[in-house]
Order: C-alpha cells, then sequence, then structure tokens
C-alpha cells in the first residue's frame, strides 16, 4: 500500500509576529509573495494567509487579501489559498468581508475559547455567517479546531448541510490558555474525526511555538496533513531563528522522508480535499 501524500500548509504571516520577533516574518504584500514562493518550491501547497496594514498591524482589508491572492495565483501556480477569517485580524462580519474573493479555502472557527490574553470570540451567529458565505462563494472551509467540542460542532453543522463537504478539520494545540499539545488529546481527536467523518477522511494538525515540530511530528506519522510557517513559531530551535518559511517547509518535508510519505504536488493536495482546479493565471 503506498502511504497518503502528505500535504504541508504554511501559514506565512499570522497575527501576530513582527520584524522584532523574526526579520523573516514576510509583512507587506510583495515580502508575502515572495516568501510564499520560496515555501511553494519548498513543498508546501496550501498558503494560509492574513494581511497587515502599512504599520504591520493585522488587518481584514478585502483589497490587500486580492492583491497578496492575485499574487500567490500568478507566482504559485496550483497552489491553494487558504485565506484567514480569524478574530485577530477584525470584529464581526468584518472578519468576512473578503469572501466574495472566493478563495479554495478559508479557514472557520466554529466555537469559542481563550486566547494568551483574551477570549477568542466566535459567536454561534457569526459562525453561521461565515459559513453561509463560503457555502455561497465556493470555498472550502478548514474548520479549526481549539478544542473537542470544535469537531463535533463541525459535524453538526455537515450535518445541518451549512458545510458540504465532510468537514476538513485542522486541530491547533499549544495556544497559551487553550488546549495544550498532548498526545491523549491528539489521539483522540484523530479518533473522533475517523469516527464521524469516516476512516479516510483528511485532517491537519498545527502547534504553536515550540509545539510546531512536535504536531508536525505526530500528525506526519498518524497519516494527518501538517501545517507550519512562521505565524505559528518564529523559531527552528531554540538557539536559532527560522531564516525563512521554506526553511520551516523543509523541516515537515524531512518528517515526511523519515516516516515514508511522499509530500503532496498541489495537484494530489487539491485532490484529497475534493478543491477545484486552480484558478488560470492573470
Ligand atoms: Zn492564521
Amino acid at each position: 500500500m503506498t502511504a497518503t501524500p502528505c500535504i504541508i500548509c504554511v501559514a506565512i504571516t499570522g497575527s501576530l509576529p513582527t520584524k522584532d520577533n523574526n526579520p523573516a516574518v514576510p509583512i507587506t504584500i510583495e515580502e508575502q509573495v515572495e516568501s510564499t514562493q520560496e515555501a511553494f518550491e519548498a513543498g508546501a501547497t496550501i498558503a494560509h494567509c492574513h494581511v497587515r496594514d502599512d504599520e504591520g498591524r493585522p488587518s481584514s482589508d478585502p483589497e490587500r487579501f486580492a492583491r497578496l491572492k492575485e499574487g500567490i495565483e500568478t507566482h504559485c501556480p496550483g497552489m491553494i489559498v487558504q485565506l484567514s477569517t480569524g478574530g485577530r485580524s477584525g470584529a464581526g462580519r468584518a472578519r468576512g468581508g473578503m469572501l466574495p474573493l472566493a478563495p479554495d479555502m478559508a479557514s472557520l472557527s466554529v466555537g469559542s475559547n481563550n486566547f494568551p490574553t483574551r477570549v477568542y470570540e466566535n459567536p454561534p451567529d457569526l459562525v453561521d455567517w461565515l459559513a453561509a458565505e463560503m457555502a455561497k462563494y465556493d470555498i472550502k472551509p478548514e474548520i479549526e479546531a481549539f478544542d473537542l467540542s470544535h469537531i463535533l460542532k463541525a459535524h453538526q453543522m455537515w450535518q445541518a448541510g451549512q458545510i458540504k463537504d465532510r468537514p476538513y478539520v485542522q486541530f491547533v494545540m499549544g495556544v497559551k490558555n487553550a488546549m495544550p499539545a498532548d498526545r491523549g488529546v491528539f489521539d483522540y481527536y484523530v479518533h473522533t474525526v475517523k469516527r464521524l467523518f469516516g476512516a479516510d477522511a483528511p485532517w491537519c494538525a498545527a502547534g504553536i511555538g515550540p509545539n510546531q515540530i512536535v504536531l508536525n511530528d505526530w500528525a506526519i506519522s498518524a497519516g494527518g496533513h501538517a501545517r507550519t510557517g512562521l505565524e505559528d513559531n518564529v523559531r527552528l530551535d531554540r538557539d536559532r531563528l527560522a531564516p525563512s518559511n521554506a526553511a520551516l517547509v523543509k523541516r515537515a518535508a524531512a518528517l515526511c522522508e523519515k516516516y515514508r510519505r511522499p509530500v503532496a504536488t498541489w495537484r494530489q493536495a487539491r485532490q484529497i480535499l475534493g478543491l477545484r482546479p486552480p484558478e488560470p493565471a492573470a
């Protein structure tokens, strides 16, 4: 039996890291496109994207998202573009203001939890609205599971027809004050996804800070897909900053080799996720 190819998602920027944390964090659209291209060439096939304003603060400006999406589609043909609707970049429906751009994917949080210094608020009416917008524009949601209840909520939304295909869940572990990187919980997450969505349902995992490589290892060895990138972690190890997003992608790709899983091509990634063919380059 051939091992399932592993999709590597690169979360290039996020809302929090700054050039002070690591000068390699791409902030301007030009830097973001360049960093994504390097990561794509290193094996990443999903670009998870946030945008920043001119002062480097998190933004949900649809015009910036449009420029970033166009840049990635031009320079990384075939790569899956995933736009963040996460709550650090805006409030209320502004979080989904970029969805009419109809990216391949968008992140969707379906419940609330604590973050390091605040509550990550995802009220039910906003969750319903974001899911409806994604369905309207044929965008595949990636369910950000910060807690077990979020996996079961995604299942309910699928049963109710709010999510069209079986949900693609990403376990997020190691955010301070949310779910830690706990192996027993991780195994139960995997068990729950298989029970609710089918033994062959694809899933992904992300770890924050030093947990990034831990979650990469757990996910790749357990048959899941892997997220890396400077959004979640700016270091290669205790002593060294990551020189680029691509360097973190290479680290995940090395684990794929260790566990004898091919790194998914963009065609394989689109097939695994049931995505439409890519937008033709402008
Ligand atoms: Zn994000």
